[in-house]
């Protein structure tokens, strides 16, 4: 039996999207950055470093300890959360921040999430429960609703969530603690999510916790070494600043998903559909801070391709034996 059940745990969630340019931490420049006490390592906590860059006024640091690339000047958490709570999914005073269209892609998101449960259904055993963390409007809930009993997403954005289009259980808040049963999840979805996350030890504790012993965490980030992400070099698309205050290889998400009690057992290089004319704005806003740099025809413009992005595809499970704690 599905459930209809939204659930607000945060009763001040606003209902009215404000727009970016409210937000100056996020839509100015660096100089507007509030910082919370710098230099600690995201996932192990220490302040030493052993590389650091300063990119788009931001410093980007190594962490010596434990190898994590990280945002050293990171904005206030609450200024960051109210940001993703209210305007992320709506157009940008610069461009390259949140998403300008995120409710116009539905088509092309959905199909690039069927990709991605293509890859984890032949890993699965059990087609019980699925929990996607930082479900937007729902596009990767619609996709797996089919294949499994129930579907639940949590998210941030109230406004994301009221576009959810299939009866399914909804929360609106921060993956927290104790949200959810120990065990759970058949399929833990962290979509385009980690690069954004504070508190990354304790967060994928959580999420091992939830998982089911014979589950299967799909995770999806960015790979600032990819052939794309070389190239690109200061303009790694893994540097969305000040949004994203992870920035992984292989080796060092391969070691936050293992202290946080997960084995990888099978990873994907990958990108997404979209149209040419998203693509043709996502670039010329990235390169050039400009919206429409290409003069394109509508029937053109409207064509969709995949591209692969450079983005890792993760599919990790419980170490077996393993007590997840969070
Ligand atoms: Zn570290």
């Amino acid at each position: 039996m599905k459930s209809e059940t939204l659930e607000i745990n945060e009763p001040s969630c606003p209902r009215t999207a404000n727009r970016p340019s409210e937000f100056p931490e996020i839509a100015g420049s660096a100089e507007n950055t509030i910082a919370i006490p710098p230099g600690a390592c995201l996932l192990c906590g220490s302040s030493e470093i052993s590389w650091i860059q300063r990119i788009k006024g931001y410093t980007i640091v190594d962490c010596r300890r434990c190898g994590l690339r990280y945002l050293r000047d990171r904005i206030g958490e609450d200024a960051v959360m109210r940001y993703y709570r209210e305007a992320y999914f709506h157009p940008g005073v610069d461009p390259s921040s949140g998403y300008e269209d995120y409710f116009l892609i539905r088509k092309e998101r959905e199909k690039t999430f069927r990709l991605y449960l293509s890859k984890v259904l032949p890993h699965l055993r059990r087609f019980e429960n699925v929990l996607d963390i930082g479900c937007g409007a729902g596009y990767f809930l619609s996709v797996a609703d089919r294949r499994f009993t129930r579907v639940f997403g949590i998210d941030v954005s109230p406004e994301a969530l009221s576009r959810v289009n299939i009866a399914c259980e909804l929360r609106c808040g921060e993956f927290r603690s104790g949200l959810y049963p120990a065990g759970f999840a058949d399929v833990i979805m962290l979509c385009d999510v980690i690069e954004h996350v504070y508190h990354l030890r304790e967060f994928l504790g959580e999420a091992a916790r939830v998982l089911h012993p014979d589950g299967v965490l799909c995770l999806v980030t960015p790979n600032r070494t990819s052939v794309l992400g070389r190239i690109s070099g200061r303009r790694n698309i893994s540097y969305k600043l000040p949004e994203h205050v992870s920035f992984f290889d292989p080796q060092s998400i391969a070691r936050a998903l293992g202290e946080a009690g997960l084995e990888i057992i099978d990873r994907h290089s990958c990108g997404q559909y979209a149209t040419v004319d998203y693509v043709a704005r996502r670039l010329g806003a990235a390169v050039f801070k400009k919206r429409n740099v290409l003069p394109l025809p509508g029937f053109i413009r409207r064509r969709t391709f995949y591209v692969n992005t450079g983005s890792m595809l993760i599919l990790a499970r419980r170490r077996s034996g393993e007590q997840t704690t969070a």
